[in-house]
């Protein structure tokens, strides 16, 4: 089959690009500007024509998608605003949005041969932030992000403006296929992964340049400084925590997700285990002795984390083993000493 990756250059997409072509799958990568094809041709030169490309410039624009669409059998929509320094939320929500509406409007119209189409969400379009422990399931969505930005604008939380987008985008892409259901050839799956980390393929030749998610590992882990150069806070390393999952998983969950027949019309959290920055720091101190010390007191047994996912619906229908914390950290500090950037 051929498979359309839209984002081709981005951090998850080029996972997913090179696990498709393992697979047998022909792709074309949709991308921004004629001047990003080449690096990512060349990530996967040994594929040779398998890979093709389309430029498109704004996802946001009517019709964006429709000529991409043409002749593919599966869509795999990555492309999205991935960061925390967007000023107006609509920065962020209408490529979002528009780019996922979009791309479903244009496989209906034109997309005649497509079967699947299978959108990356987030878990942040799911969880919230509780106070107090909580499971989070399919079900639930991060309404809490999305008031925060109706009451808020462009002075709510950095993170909530990006959830919102993400919510806001995943909502438009149910209800357009419920809206369309009589009329559509193909099923949608969604799957939700939380905080990506991972050894990277994008082009990138500093740390500086990582997405996003790489980005703030990098400074958190191994220069001990957040996104903006502060040194991190010391919560960072024993409060906060969240939920993680291997980029190469990700690739991996979005493929099968792809190719099963019972994951039709799914919303599946793909999900590890969940962190407290610690927990990364004793991983990474393993690999590499110059990592900060943060806090020795900290003992993984006794760490409360806030959010958990119920993830039994991927053990279901995906049935993945997923890469494991030490492993996951050793992966990105070989790959960063290898590159130079440790
Ligand atoms: P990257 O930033 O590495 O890649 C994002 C891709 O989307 C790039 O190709 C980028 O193009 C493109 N893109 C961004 N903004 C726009 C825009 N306004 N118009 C057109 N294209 C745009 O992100 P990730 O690989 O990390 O994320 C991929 C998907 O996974 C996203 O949908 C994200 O929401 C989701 N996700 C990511 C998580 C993470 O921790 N990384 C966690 C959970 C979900 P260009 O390079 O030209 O900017």
């Amino acid at each position: 089959g051929k498979a359309l990756v839209t984002g081709a250059n981005g951090f998850v997409a080029m996972w997913l690009v090179r696990k498709l072509l393992e697979r047998g799958f022909s792709v074309r990568g949709t991308v921004r500007s004629e001047s990003k094809i080449a690096p990512v041709k060349q990530a996967f030169a040994g594929f040779g024509d398998k890979l093709e490309f389309a430029i498109v410039e704004d996802i946001a624009k009517e019709g964006a998608f429709d000529e991409a669409v043409k002749g593919v059998d599966l869509i795999q929509h990555t492309a999205s605003p991935v960061h925390l320094f967007s000023v107006e939320p609509d920065e962020q929500i209408i490529p979002a949005v528009n780019g996922t509406v979009g791309i479903l409007k244009s496989a209906l119209t034109y997309g005649t041969s497509v079967k699947r189409i299978v959108y990356t969400s987030t878990c942040g379009a799911i969880r919230e932030n509780p106070t107090t422990p909580r499971l989070f399931s399919e079900a639930d969505w991060n309404d809490a992000a999305l008031a925060d930005v109706r009451a808020r604008g462009r002075e709510a939380d950095q993170l909530a403006k990006y959830q919102a987008s993400k919510v806001l985008a995943e909502r438009a892409a149910w209800e357009f296929v419920d809206k369309n259901k009589e009329s559509i050839g193909w099923d949608l799956v969604v799957c939700n992964p939380p905080w990506i980390l991972g050894p990277t393929l994008q082009p990138v030749s500093k740390p500086d340049d990582l997405n996003e998610s790489m980005k703030i590992w990098y400074y958190a882990i191994i220069n001990g400084i957040d996104a903006s150069g502060n040194p991190q806070k010391k919560e960072f390393y024993t409060h906060f925590g969240m939920t993680w999952i291997d980029v190469r998983d990700v690739a991996e969950a979005l493929t099968v997700a792809a190719e099963k027949e019972r994951t039709a019309g799914e919303r599946i959290i793909i999900s590890t285990s969940p962190w407290k920055g610690q927990d990364f720091l004793n991983a990474a101190r393993k690999f590499y002795t110059n990592v900060p010390v943060g806090d020795e007191s900290y003992d993984p047994a006794t760490a409360t984390h806030l959010v958990t996912f119920d993830t039994s619906k991927a053990d279901r229908l995906l049935g993945l083993k997923y890469f494991t914390i030490e492993e996951s950290t050793r992966d990105i500090i070989e790959q960063g000493k290898a590159k130079g950037w440790i």
